[in-house]
């Protein structure tokens, strides 16, 4: 069986060499937020485009300031999106905000903070030294000209979108995102909006998988509950298979009307593995059927949640034409000792809070994979290494924020 490192580097390998490249649209960037460029975004000019003040204060020439003490003359102001046309001399200096371009002759500013004015506005004392460069960010300093700051592939989070609308980018050429068709089995499962029979259960698996489809930046197509019956199960498949990729919740264990693998090779599929050493999710399929890439995700809830975060997420962003995210996992102050059994990677339910300057984590006793109320209440999942069981508290331990 694989380790789940393993696994999720076969779906990277395996999506990196069969994916087709994405189709591309131009989208206004005030829609383009979570979306990958599929065309690069260049600097329109020089950033800064002037040696800008990162300060309000004084501009003048260190020279005239290299100790605490000087008294400069004060000829003229300038504010930010205006300028200062001559040039500051030695014995000047200009009052400036911040955000204000530096006039030509001083090198320094001193903070207004570290500046005393006569009463008459003309003369200022500084109580600090200048020192050259001080409080200016220069010209082209942050990027030149022409330079590509958004390569092609770049997923739009709040930083990219303020970079992309600072360059002037109002447009942007995006790739179009992968749709996803989720379809969940069994014959217990009704919809939400049913009343469940006694023994029966609703269909949380495709709102859940809905949710992280979105979330991971791509389109879900929602296909629904099959029962565990072959035909209906194939039917189902193939319509499923229309779409980018497709996901399956339950059916991939060992039980007898656990069908999917067996109906998915019958339409063609090519597996790469149907097993990794972890828990919850230790039953989780990857293959491509038909040139799509496909998940059988385990039906218990928890193992569907946790296995799209481990082995589907990667696989959305290479068909959205980006790069493979890394796991964000962090580390944590753990808050008390934990026996886990070895040879499983496990991922258990847990709550990171910042506590005495340090983060610290707590798992949270549960029932098992199919305690979606649990982890509802949980805040992240940590990571207990299948070569690594037992922990003493206060050790630090990798935790997956959800
Ligand atoms: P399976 O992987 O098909 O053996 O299902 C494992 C467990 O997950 C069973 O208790 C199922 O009832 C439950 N389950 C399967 N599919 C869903 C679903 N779509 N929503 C909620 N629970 C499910
Ligand atoms: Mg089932």
């Amino acid at each position: 069986m694989l380790s789940f490192t393993d696994a999720r580097r076969k779906v990277v390998e395996i999506v990196t060499a069969t994916r087709p490249q994405p189709a591309a649209e131009v989208v206004d960037l005030m829609r383009a937020a979570g979306r990958v460029l599929a065309f690069a975004i260049s600097a329109d000019r020089d950033y800064p485009p002037f040696n800008r003040s990162t300060r309000d204060g004084f501009a003048l020439r260190s020279s005239d300031a290299g100790s605490p003490g000087a008294v400069l003359r004060r000829v003229g102001e300038v504010k930010a999106g205006s300028s200062y046309d001559r040039a500051v001399a030695a014995g000047e200096c200009v009052q400036i905000m911040t955000g204000a371009p530096v006039p030509s002759g001083a090198d320094a500013v001193i903070m207004v903070e570290f500046s005393k004015l006569d009463a008459a506005g003309d003369r200022v004392t500084f109580d600090r030294a200048a020192s050259p460069g001080q409080n200016i960010v220069t010209r082209a300093s942050e990027a030149r000209a022409g330079e590509e700051l958004l390569p092609a592939g770049t997923r739009l989070g709040y930083a990219e979108m303020a970079l992309a609308a600072q360059v002037g980018a109002a447009q942007v050429r995006l790739t179009v995102p992968p749709r996803v068709a989720i379809l969940s089995t069994g014959d217990e499962v009704v919809d939400v909006s049913a009343t469940p029979g006694p023994f029966q259960v609703r269909n949380g698996n495709s709102t859940a998988l809905g949710t992280l489809v979105a979330r991971a930046g791509a389109t879900p197509v929602q296909l629904g509950n099959a029962i565990d019956e072959s035909g209906a199960l194939r039917r189902a498949m193939e319509r499923g298979l229309q779409a980018d990729a497709l996901i399956l919740s339950g059916g991939v264990s060992m039980g007898k009307y656990d069908l999917v693998e067996k109906v998915l090779a019958d339409l063609g599929a090519e597996f790469f593995f149907d097993g990794v050493a972890i828990r919850p999710g230790r039953p989780a399929v990857f293959g491509r059927c038909q040139g799509k890439p496909v998940f059988g995700l385990p039906g218990n809830p928890v193992s569907t949640m946790v296995t799209f975060e481990l082995f589907v997420v990667p696989a959305l962003d290479l068909l959205s034409g980006t790069a493979a995210r890394p796991l964000q996992v962090l580390g944590a102050r753990l808050s008390h000792a934990l026996r886990e059994k070895g040879g499983l990677t496990h991922f258990l339910p847990a709550r990171i809070d910042w506590l005495q300057g340090e983060p610290v984590v707590a798992a949270i006793s549960w029932q098992g994979s199919g305690d979606t109320v649990t982890l509802a209440r949980a805040n992240a999942l940590m990571v207990v290494p299948a070569e690594r069981p037992d922990w003493e508290a206060g050790e630090w331990v990798g935790v997956i924020p959800r």
